[in-house]
């Protein structure tokens, strides 16, 4: 069967292959045929060969950790053949930490965590493959055509969470959030803002392209230019970009008794001029809480289900800015910088 593989670490060893083996059975009981996969930076970063690590005595990993595929068969009857499925990334670590050893995966202690097409076990860009039914997302059918961003959803669907239990350390009455940032993340932070009830703004550079548009489509205003600039007083910052500059604004940024979750990842090396003083001094005065957001455990991705089946389909379609077929699988895995969301996609 078709699998799109790499070597980790080696750059450019992006191969489609048309005989990789048939997933084994050891892989879990639910067979599935793979319907897309999502493409992201991390998928970038292994390609360039600065991330990514093959199962256990194989020299190539199988690309792909965004999934959408078809039940073909699940003899422990969790879900039913033809039933819309995605994988969940991460397995616990095998010691396991205390937070693996209650399936908060997410939050693992120790980093001995694997993530299917990332860190240990074969992604989910090939024609079929298997998944313990604890791993395995039912979808709604209506969401056929945009599941495979049940992964970033389920991200997203963690960050508010987490936030959600810091507010909740005391009367908490959330009503304007900022997201800087509007690729896929963004985005969907702010749609899970919107089904909140907040008063959204999501700022980004674009001043063109599909951006602007998708943000007001949600009844969120957009916004360009500096954190600083904004007057706005928000209760949340969801900071989706991983700039310093931005990063450093946002902390300054949140209102009293404010909250900033951060999801993005810096690559570092660039230092900035800042006065450690006066943001230590912000954040002790007005109660502020600044929190770290990775990954997901089993209740974001089904909260991130039902996030997605509500929402609105077309505007869910319209963060997916290309889909390419996987003979094609080259020129998914190449940014025209005008993406939002590119799928490769298994069943064209
Ligand atoms: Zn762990």
């Amino acid at each position: 069967m078709r699998a799109v593989t790499v070597t980790p670490g080696v750059p450019d060893s992006l191969r489609l292959t048309d005989d990789w083996p048939e997933p084994a059975a050891e892989e879990g009981a639910i067979l599935v045929e793979a319907l897309a996969v999502g493409v992201c930076g991390t998928d970038q970063e292994i390609i360039e060969g600065h991330y990514g690590e093959a199962p256990p005595g194989q020299q190539q990993l199988v690309l792909g950790h965004e999934s959408l595929g078809r039940v073909l068969e699940d003899p422990s009857g969790t879900l039913r053949p033809g039933d819309l499925v995605a994988g969940v990334v991460r397995h616990p670590d095998p010691v396991p930490c205390p937070n693996c050893a209650v399936d908060e995966w997410d939050m693992c202690r120790n980093g001995q965590y694997t993530e299917h097409g990332i860190k240990g076990l074969p992604g989910f860009a090939r024609d079929r493959w298997r998944v313990q039914p604890k791993f395995a997302v039912g979808l709604d059918p209506v969401l056929a055509p945009v599941g495979m961003l049940l992964e970033p959803a389920s991200v997203v669907a963690k960050a508010w969470d987490h936030i959600e239990r810091i507010g909740n350390r005391a009367e908490w009455k959330p009503q304007t959030a900022l997201v800087t940032g509007a690729g896929p993340i963004g985005l969907l932070a702010a749609l899970l803002a919107t089904q909140r009830e907040l008063s959204v703004h999501v700022l980004d550079r674009a001043t063109t392209g599909p951006k602007p548009d998708l943000v007001r489509a949600l009844g969120a205003t957009y916004h360009t230019g500096t954190v600083d600039e904004l007057d706005l007083d928000p209760d949340v910052v969801v900071e989706c970009t991983g700039a310093p500059v931005v990063v450093l604004d946002a902390m300054c940024k949140v209102g009293p008794a404010g909250i900033v979750c951060l999801t993005g990842v810096s690559s570092g090396g660039r230092t900035i001029d800042f006065d450690a003083g006066a943001l230590n001094r912000a954040l002790v005065l007005e109660n502020n809480v600044v929190f770290g957001s990775v990954n997901a455990n089993r209740r974001h991705w089904n909260q991130a289900a039902d996030a997605l089946a509500r929402a609105d389909q077309s505007w869910l379609n319209s963060l997916i800015t290309r889909r390419v077929p996987v003979r094609e699988y080259a020129q998914a895995y190449t940014p025209t910088g005008e993406d939002i969301k590119v799928v490769l996609d298994f069943a064209a």
